[in-house]
């Protein structure tokens, strides 16, 4: 079954206030089996309006719409579904009297325009409003049959063939959330089919691309499959969201955890971690499991990389600290880089890196460190070096080596993408040199 969801008001439209509700309706939609395939945004326009609604109508089984159901001349959605259903608005007493009330309760006289709230298309039924003024619309209005799809079918809904749901709530999102609790949900629950369980997953990768990660994983991001696996791209994080749908919760997460354990094994260490974890989580797991210490030593990321490991809680057992060596004379003076390395090399390579990482380590006496040099933009370095080019160091007990990467966008968009690539490339060393578990060989 399928729905729409319109959102009405000319603050939506004109980019003054973000539609949230309709984000909020389509996963609660959901829950019922009934998929969202349609978000319409309209300015408060009587005639916008009900142009909308004669496609949605033809197009969906189920329409919901959110807003212009105030008691103000730009509030149109009465309107707009009385003219749709070819009837004229009536007055509904109680809700009249509900109005009445709530003024009476704030110790207000009722002013007349909110008469108009409580008016409703002949032939609806009303959902009433516990928390506000406005009272919700219930109206079933016929499809143009010709232009009814034969595979269509709303007979699931208990509706007599041809006809259209359409559920008119108010914009105020607390409204609109109760109203949906304790009106909405248990008349669909009476109509449709039972509600299903729907249970997410969220896994991050990093290393990667999307293009080239969803071919890694084949026929799992096929559209309509259960779980869903949709892929998302985030400051060069790509995060995999599974979402199943089931008639319990056990066999919700049964189908997680076979898909999660599918595309662990598929990407390998592609995957770094799963919701709220971010690579300083993992790097940070991976310290206490090796029981090592790290220091770091920061330019192009000043000190990103630091902020980054300090938000996880419990740190301080493994991060012995960093410094941040931003221009060339610190690197010597500070970190003791040799001068004469600065010199032939630039501040801005490969072996400067290295002995960055090097002397933090001794300077913190750590078993680890990790630094960064490049350039972060808008302009070249003085060497000429492209924006966007940073080099990683890394040195341990048993040596040290670098990494070159290179990053496209902005300056703050490099800065943070080459301290995720820096916590990546420790995370997959400490990866490597994991200790082999107690009874097996490597
Ligand atoms: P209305 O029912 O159109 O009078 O809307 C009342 C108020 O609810 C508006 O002034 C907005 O602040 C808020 N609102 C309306 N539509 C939405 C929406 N789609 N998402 C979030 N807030 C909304
Ligand atoms: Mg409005």
């Amino acid at each position: 079954m399928r729905a729409e969801i319109i959102a009405i008001g000319t603050e939506l439209t004109s980019g003054q206030k973000l539609d949230t509700n309709s984000a909020w309706l389509s996963r609660r939609l959901q829950e019922f089996g009934i998929q969202p395939c349609w978000h319409t945004t309209l300015p408060d326009e009587l005639e916008t309006i009900v142009a909308a609604l004669e496609v949605a109508r033809q197009r969906a089984e189920v329409v919901v719409i959110t807003g212009g159901l105030g008691p103000t001349l730009d509030d149109l959605t009465r309107e707009a579904l009385a003219r749709l259903a070819g009837v004229e608005l009536i007055l509904h007493e109680p809700s009249l009297r509900h109005i009445e009330e709530l003024f009476a309760r704030r110790g207000r006289p009722m002013p007349e325009r909110n008469r108009l709230q409580a008016m409703i298309p002949r032939g609806a039924e009303v959902i009433p409003n516990p928390i506000g003024t406005a009272p919700g619309i219930w109206i079933s209005v016929l499809r143009k049959p010709c232009d009814c799809p034969p595979e269509v079918s709303p007979l699931s809904l208990g509706l007599a063939k041809p006809r259209t749901l359409i559920i008119a709530l108010p914009g105020v999102p607390s409204e609109l959330q109760a109203m949906w609790q304790e009106e909405v949900a248990p008349r669909l629950r009476k109509l449709g089919p039972a509600p299903i369980v729907i249970r997410e997953r969220v896994l991050h990768c990093f290393g990667l691309g999307e293009s080239a990660i969803e071919a890694k994983l084949g026929d799992l991001t096929r559209r309509g499959r259960n779980p869903e696996v949709g892929i998302t791209a985030s400051d060069a994080v790509i995060s995999l969201r599974l979402v199943a749908q089931a008639p319990c919760e056990a066999e919700a997460l049964a189908l997680l955890d076979a898909d999660e354990a599918t595309i662990r094994q598929t990407l390998g260490d592609l995957v770094f971690g799963a919701g709220d974890e971010d690579l300083q989580h993992a790097v940070a797991r991976l310290l206490e499991q090796t029981g090592q210490s790290l220091a770091t030593a920061e330019s192009v990321t000043g000190g990103l990389i630091a902020s980054r490991l300090t938000q996880v809680p419990g740190i301080s057992r493994f991060y012995r600290g960093g410094i941040v060596a931003y221009q060339t004379p610190t690197k010597a003076h500070v970190l003791g880089v040799p001068v004469r390395l600065l010199e032939q090399q630039g501040a801005v390579s490969a072996p400067v890196a290295e002995a960055m990482a090097q002397h933090a380590r001794q300077l913190f006496q750590a078993d680890l460190a990790l630094s960064t040099t490049g350039v972060a933009g808008p302009d070249l370095d003085e060497r000429g070096h492209p924006v966007g080019l940073v080099y990683i160091g890394l040195a341990w007990s048993g040596g040290v080596r670098s990494w070159e990467v290179r990053w496209f966008g902005n300056r703050l968009e490099i800065q943070s993408r080459a301290a995720r690539s820096a916590l990546n490339e420790l995370r997959l060393h400490l990866l490597r040199h994991l200790p082999a578990p107690a009874g097996t060989q490597r």
